[in-house]
């Protein structure tokens, strides 16, 4: 669920680990903790808490390595204490383990090897995969862990060395991202693209069942334990893309990093003002095939689902369900051959996402992914692959993740109507000549947040916030509440604002705050009419309007006119003071606004 760093090669491999693992913290963990070799002798050090704990600690001992694994951990059976901290260790103390993922069968498993004698320190799943392969011992690891490995099910990606073995470090992935970086001087293994740029720019993406031996250099082995080959790919992402560039978090980073991000995700997609969408292209005939649309995603992903639903319905009439990918792969949903699954995720590995696009597969369903990372597990297995092109995104809440998922929606929802003549080419045309200006009105949008930060200071103490619009508008304020939950902690719902008098409106009284989202020409006035109604429960509105509206500018606590677009673009445009809102008010509180409490930026277990 976490993160793993290991190395092997002729650097400080506490170093190296130690600097890969703080590139991974991001990711939200629970505790750290290393196991290094250090002439013919294994330490082992982990804690609880932040990595800074552990570096404390380290401190304190005087070890000189050039092998190693790392970890950091987000629990998933047992509390986060020091000894359900990772590494974990066979009885006897030769092999030591680092696993992100989740051991199904543990429970089978330990007390099969309690049964033949030996013994559990921690309550995790990850400690029976360290017995197991001390089990299977027998002077050569390789063959232990490629033993060990045919008894365990679940998801894993595994760092394992042996006292016995101290110039040995062998890794896997089964489920779990792994990728391998190879250095001039050795080779480094880390959950994701960041946990390598210092050290090379030259990865390996390993493939679901591939195993590693570093002995002398590396060798990959597959699943059916057969030696092969993986291509080394050049990764064009500087550590500086990685990194916060002077900004004082990351969150707000990626959300001023937006104008580009939308730049970067037309570039490969929108070519001499004509979508272009090079391999992930529908021909015409795919595309009638076509009788029902699924867009399946978790959280923000799922939310511009909603969009993405609303695009394909408005430009190509198909039937769409936006599913919660959790929910989807239980619900028997109806799937055929004319089925099209489009799933949404920022790291390309949420575990229920994937779930579902094999549940799509088995039942004959073409599958296109909207990711934004390349390699991941669920580009490889789809159909085809839409890239969101946003950059890494480091903060544990989605920015631009998100506005890159609703373009590239919308821009594949135009590429079937206009290929199955949905649209007129006029049509089109002014529509991508709105998109190209984009970037420029988020820019704008950026450049006016003072009145955002005064709202931030006033609902900032506030235990209960609303959010309401209507259609789209509706849709993009289940994205601004989320993202005010995800980073402030204060209690943020959403409403159909049609739907408030309907029960919520009881809640409103003197200075709650509500955010109303007024864009959508057609329904405007029915919203400023819900608008109103607050107001005269005593409600302080933030009114984030489209076109200029008097009434909402007159009766309004604050009035936040966004640049003019047209209507069914302007999702891209209302999240961004959202964002900027739930930014400055996780500030205000002094909170942790790049890694919130109880939450992962990559979501790889159900
Ligand atoms: N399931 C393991 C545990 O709870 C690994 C969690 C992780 O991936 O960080 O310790």
């Amino acid at each position: 669920m976490c993160g793993i760093v290991c190395y092997k090669g002729s650097l400080d491999a506490k170093n190296v680990i130690i600097e890969g693992l703080e590139r991974l913290e991001y990711r939200g963990y629970d505790s750290a903790g290393v196991s290094l070799i250090d002439n013919g002798k294994m330490e082992t050090i982990k804690r609880s808490g932040k990595l800074s704990n552990l570096k404390d600690t380290l401190k304190d001992y005087k070890i000189n390595s050039n092998i190693g694994i790392g970890h950091i951990r987000w629990a998933t059976h047992g509390a986060p204490t020091d000894i359900n901290s990772h590494p974990h260790l066979s009885n006897d103390g030769n092999i030591s383990i680092v696993h992100n993922g989740i051991i199904e069968n543990f429970k089978e498993l330990k007390d099969e090897l309690i049964e033949e004698g030996y013994h559990f320190v921690s309550s995790t799943d990850t400690e029976v995969i360290a017995v197991l392969i001390s089990k299977y011992y027998n002077g050569d690891l390789l063959e232990a862990v490629q033993k060990a490995r045919k008894d365990l099910k679940g998801s894993y990606a595994l760092g394992v060395l042996a006292q016995s073995e101290p110039d040995r470090l062998i890794c896997l992935r089964e489920e779990s991202p792994l990728i391998l970086g190879i250095t001039d001087n050795g080779v480094i293994l880390g959950s994701d693209i960041p946990s390598l740029l210092k050290y090379t720019n030259n990865v390996i993406y390993l493939e679901n069942g591939d195993l590693v031996d570093c002995k002398n250099g590396y060798t990959i082995y597959d699943s059916n334990d057969n030696v092969v080959d993986r291509e080394i790919k050049e990764i064009k992402w500087s550590l500086e893309d990685a990194s916060k560039e002077g900004y004082d978090h990351f969150m707000i980073k990626e959300i001023f990093e937006q104008p580009k991000a939308i730049s970067d995700c037309l570039r490969n997609k929108v070519i001499d003002k004509k979508i272009d969408l090079g391999d992930a292209s529908f021909s015409k005939e795919e595309i009638e095939k076509i009788n029902r649309i699924y867009i399946v995603a978790c959280g923000t992903a799922n939310y511009a689902g909603n969009i993405g639903k609303y695009c394909f319905e408005k430009f190509t009439q198909i039937p769409v369900t936006n599913e919660i990918a959790s929910e989807f792969r239980y619900a028997d949903p109806i799937i055929d051959e004319n089925t099209l699954l489009i799933l949404v995720s920022q790291s390309g590995e949420t575990a229920d996402t994937l779930a579902a696009l094999r549940e799509g597969k088995k039942h004959g369903a073409t599958t296109v992914v909207v990711t934004n990372v390349v390699g991941s597990s669920i580009d490889r297995e789809a159909d085809k692959s839409i890239y969101c092109l946003a950059g890494p995104e480091i903060a544990v809440a989605s920015t631009k993740a998100y506005t890159t998922q609703v373009m590239s929606l919308y821009i594949l929802a135009l590429d079937f109507a206009i290929k199955t003549n949905k649209i007129s080419q006029e049509k089109l045309d002014d529509i991508l000549n709105e998109i190209i200006k984009l970037p420029q009105k988020i820019q704008e949008i950026l450049d006016n947040t003072d009145i955002i930060k005064k709202y931030a200071k006033e609902i900032k103490d506030y235990e209960s916030v609303f959010y309401i619009g209507r259609g789209l508008d509706y849709y993009s304020v289940i994205e601004g509440a989320l993202k005010l939950k995800e980073v402030s902690y204060i209690h943020a719902e959403s409403f159909a604002a049609g739907e408030l008098k309907h029960g919520t409106i009881a809640l409103i009284e003197k200075d709650t705050p509500v955010i109303a989202v007024a864009t959508q020409e057609k329904i405007i006035d029915k919203t400023i009419s819900n608008v109103e109604e607050v107001i005269s429960r005593g409600a302080k509105v933030f009114a984030i309007c489209g076109k200029s509206c008097e009434k909402l500018e007159e009766s309004s606590y604050i009035y936040y006119r966004l640049p003019d677009t047209i209507d069914s673009l302007y999702p891209i445009l209302t999240v961004i003071p959202e964002q900027l809102l739930a930014y400055y008010t996780s500030l205000e509180k002094g909170l942790d606004v790049d890694k919130p409490r109880n939450l992962a930026k990559s979501v790889t277990v159900e």
